[in-house]
C-alpha cells in the first residue's frame, strides 16, 4: 500500500516566478501540516522530513510559534554527536474547529484542536422526524456553548466544520437536500448564523464525504490512499479518497451510492426512484426483515436487534445476513468503479459488522476477480465519530493552506 505519500504537502524549495513571501506562506502550511498530522518531532526530524534547510525550518516554527499554533519544547538529549533539537508540537488551542455533525437519529458537537487534539465532544439523540433546520442549529448552539466555554483561556476559534446526512454544495455549503431530515434548498452557514453568532468561516459538506475524510487522516488505516467509506442509517452515505484527494464531484455531489439501482423489482425510495441500494441495504430494510420483534424503528429499535442478534436469534441473524448480502452487493460495484484498497464501513454496517462481514463479502465476491483480490472490507475505527473528525478536517484543510491568512500574526 503507498500509503502516506499525500497525507503530508510538499515543501517548494525555490523557482522563478515563485515570489518569496508566496514560497514562505506555502512552506509554512508544509510545515504545520507535518506536525497536525505526525504530532511532536525533533527539530532536525523536521528538517530532514520537509527537505528544507535548517534555518528555513527554524524561521518557520518560529513564526508558527508567534501565530500560537506550535512550541518549541525543551531539546531531546539525542545519544551521539551533534547539537540536541527541540521538540517542536502542535499548541491545540491555537487553532480550534467547532466540529457539527447533523444525523439522522443524533447531534454531535466536538471542540477538536490542531493535530487532531479532541478537547470535548457530546452527542445526543433524537427523537427521528424532520426536525426545522433553525430549530437544529438552536440545538446546536445549546451544545456547543458550554464545549466553548471549557476550552484553555485564549483559544483561538478558526473555524466551524459541519457534517450534515444530505446532498451539499461543497462551495457555499448550501442544502439542495436531505431528504432524511425533511429539508429542501437550506442555506444552513447563513441559518447557522442567524441563530449562532460564531464569527469564523463555516464549512458544510455531506455527511460521508467528511467520514472518508476522516478515516482516511485519523483512522486506523490513515493515509490509505484509495478509499471508499460506506456509512448506514436510514440511509447509505458514501465518500470516496482517490488517490489521497476526496472525489466531490463538480459540485461536490459525488458519492450518492445509496440512491444506486440494486433491485428493479424493489422499492420505492426516500428520492422517488425504485429499487435504490439504501431500500436494500438500509436501516428501514434490516428493520422490515425482522419484522415485528424490532418494534419499531431508530435506535431503540436498533439496540433491539443488537440484543436478539447477540442472544442467537436464528431470525435476527437471517436478517442481519440478508442485509449484509445485499451491502455486499453494492460494494462490489463500488470496487469495480473505484478499485480501492479499503472498504471501511461505519454507522449500521460498523454496529453490526460481525453479522455482515461474511455475507457481504459473500456477494461483493462477484467484483472483477483483480481488484476484488486487493480490496480489504474493514469496520471503521474512527466509529461514530468519522465524520465529526472529518468536519474539523475540512476546516483544518484551509488553516494549512495558508496559516498566515488565518492565524493571528
Ligand atoms: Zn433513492
Amino acid at each position: 500500500m503507498g500509503r502516506g505519500r499525500a497525507l503530508l504537502g510538499q515543501p517548494v524549495r525555490s523557482g522563478r516566478g515563485v515570489a518569496a513571501e508566496e514560497l514562505r506562506r506555502h512552506n509554512l502550511g508544509v510545515v504545520l501540516k507535518h506536525l497536525h498530522m505526525v504530532g511532536p518531532v525533533s527539530r532536525s526530524e523536521l528538517t530532514a522530513k520537509t527537505g528544507l534547510n535548517r534555518s528555513t525550518v527554524a524561521d518557520l516554527v518560529g513564526e508558527l510559534a508567534a501565530r500560537g499554533v506550535v512550541t518549541a519544547g525543551p531539546s531531546k538529549i539525542a545519544p551521539g554527536p551533534g547539537r540536541p533539537s527541540p521538540i517542536v508540537d502542535v499548541r491545540p488551542h491555537g487553532a480550534v474547529v467547532l466540529a457539527i455533525e447533523v444525523a439522522v437519529d443524533s447531534l454531535a458537537v466536538a471542540t477538536v484542536g490542531i493535530g487532531g487534539h479532541i478537547f470535548n465532544e457530546i452527542r445526543v439523540a433524537r427523537p427521528r422526524g424532520h426536525f426545522q433546520p433553525g430549530q437544529t442549529v438552536v440545538d446546536i448552539s445549546q451544545l456547543a456553548r458550554p464545549l466553548l466555554a471549557a476550552l484553555p483561556a485564549e483559544y483561538n476559534l478558526v473555524g466551524a466544520g459541519v457534517a450534515i446526512v444530505g446532498i451539499v454544495r461543497r462551495r457555499d455549503g448550501f442544502v439542495q437536500c436531505a431528504p432524511h431530515l425533511g429539508w429542501q434548498d437550506i442555506p444552513f452557514p447563513d441559518v447557522l448564523a442567524t441563530e449562532f453568532v460564531l464569527d469564523v468561516p463555516v464549512r458544510v459538506a455531506n455527511h460521508a464525504d467528511l467520514g472518508a475524510l476522516g478515516e482516511y487522516r485519523r483512522g486506523g488505516l490513515a493515509g490509505v490512499e484509495h478509499l471508499v467509506f460506506v456509512s448506514g442509517d436510514v440511509g447509505i452515505g458514501c465518500g470516496v479518497i482517490v488517490d489521497g484527494s476526496p472525489l466531490l464531484g463538480s459540485a461536490g455531489y459525488a458519492g450518492e451510492a445509496g440512491h444506486n439501482l440494486i433491485n428493479p423489482d424493489g422499492r420505492r425510495c426516500v428520492c422517488g426512484s425504485i429499487g435504490c441500494w439504501e431500500t436494500e441495504a438500509g436501516e428501514r430494510a434490516l428493520l422490515r426483515r425482522v419484522g415485528a420483534a424490532a418494534q419499531g424503528e431508530g435506535l431503540d429499535a436498533l439496540a433491539r436487534v443488537e440484543e436478539l442478534a447477540a442472544g442467537g436469534d436464528p431470525a435476527t441473524l437471517a436478517a442481519l445476513a440478508e442485509t449484509g448480502r445485499w451491502l455486499g452487493t453494492g460494494i462490489r460495484g463500488l470496487i469495480n468503479v473505484f478499485n480501492p484498497e479499503i472498504v471501511v464501513l461505519g454507522g449500521l454496517y460498523h454496529r453490526f459488522f460481525d453479522y455482515m462481514e461474511e455475507a457481504a463479502n459473500e456477494t461483493a465476491a462477484g467484483a472483477i476477480d483483480v481488484s476484488r483480490r486487493m480490496t480489504s472490507i474493514v469496520r471503521s475505527s474512527v466509529g461514530a465519530g468519522a465524520a465529526l473528525v472529518g468536519a474539523a478536517e475540512l476546516v483544518f484543510d484551509d488553516v494549512i493552506a495558508d496559516p498566515a491568512a488565518i492565524l493571528p500574526g
